[in-house]
């Protein structure tokens, strides 16, 4: 009986909390998306304007859809970290400044008197694919956002791995050589300072700077501030020799950390997310290949390297799936 009662509402709100943007999805317990939304987060304006903000607009989302606040059963949160996703406390964030401790799912709760949970992002990404994108089939996972820097997710027999403390799967700060580039996490060689979107971007910077010819400069008009990972990718398409230099560098480091994964975990499936991917066969045809090289065969053919599907929804898809399905853990 009790369980029927808990299943009475029946939407969910999964809001994936960015730097630069906020996604919102309205779905229900099947995973079927009646409304989304996404907005600037404003995040200079301090966490309890962005706080103030997301409620709003989380109570715009269900009006404006004609549905009431009293539907939505469950809120789950996506938010960079480091967090504690037990009691729903952001310690900080690198890209949302003035938040130290932040109170989030206590906040969010009081505010919309609904039960909420808040787990880290790149967590809820990976949830999301596994829920309704590219890992549906599959219950042992590694998921990779390549952006900024690396985020990565684990979910083993179905279940996400979250460490002692909440902060495992760290993937991008798994160190590849011990005397490479300094790291802000104070490591060297961290993953995500070779093959994270961002390092695509930095080390053609640094190699145009250094002298080095290419049409990459004529593609930014002489503004080396304007590369990015994508303009790499322009000048590989033009044939542009340190363009492929740099894309070739960067599948090496990505390929070198996915078999790492691979041996540690022995997944069913890496899914790769972030812009990159939109390189379709130039990027995942040379990296299974770079991979199958240097993995154990057993390990090798039992995983596929795929691209995520669910773009930047992702993570507030997930973010609704977690609150759903490990809402015990959360305590709601
Ligand atoms: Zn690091």
């Amino acid at each position: 009986m009790t369980k029927k009662k808990k299943y009475f509402k029946k939407f969910l709100i999964g809001i994936d909390l960015g730097g630069t943007n906020v996604y919102m999805v309205l779905v229900d317990t099947k995973g079927k998306i009646y409304a989304e939304k996404h907005f600037p987060t404003l995040a200079e304006k301090g966490p309890d304007f962005v706080i103030d903000n997301i409620i709003l607009e989380l109570k715009n989302l269900v009006n404006t859809n004609g549905y009431s606040i009293k539907d939505i059963w469950r809120i789950g949160i996506g938010s960079p970290g480091p967090l504690d996703s037990k009691k729903g406390i952001v310690y900080g964030a690198v890209n949302l400044p003035g938040w130290k401790y932040v109170k989030l799912k206590e906040k969010v709760q009081k505010a919309t008197e609904i039960k909420t949970a808040v787990d880290n992002d790149a967590n809820c990404a990976i949830y999301g694919e596994k829920w309704l994108g590219a890992g549906k089939k599959y219950n042992n996972i590694i998921g990779l956002t390549l952006g900024t820097g690396i985020g990565g997710g684990i979910i083993i027999n179905g279940k996400l791995i979250r460490g002692i403390n909440y902060n495992a799967g760290e993937i991008g700060h798994m160190s590849l050589n011990p005397d490479g580039i300094l790291c802000k996490c104070k490591g060297k060689g961290c993953f995500e300072q070779y093959a994270s979107a961002s390092a695509i971007a930095n080390i053609a910077k640094e190699k145009i700077r250094q002298g080095k010819k290419s049409i990459i400069t004529e593609i930014v008009k002489g503004d080396l501030n304007k590369i990015t990972s994508k303009v790499v990718y322009e000048g590989l398409l033009a044939n542009d020799e340190l363009a492929k230099e740099i894309w070739n560098e960067f599948i090496k480091y990505l390929a070198t950390g996915i078999r790492n994964i691979l041996h540690i975990f022995n997944p069913e499936v890496v899914i790769i997310a972030g812009g990159v991917i939109n390189a379709g066969e130039k990027l995942f045809v040379p990296l299974r290949e770079a991979v199958k090289k240097q993995t154990f065969e057993i390990i090798y053919n039992a995983a596929k390297i795929v691209p995520a599907s669910l773009s930047e929804r992702a993570g507030a898809i997930g973010a609704a799936g977690l609150v759903l399905f490990e809402g015990d853990f959360y305590g709601v």
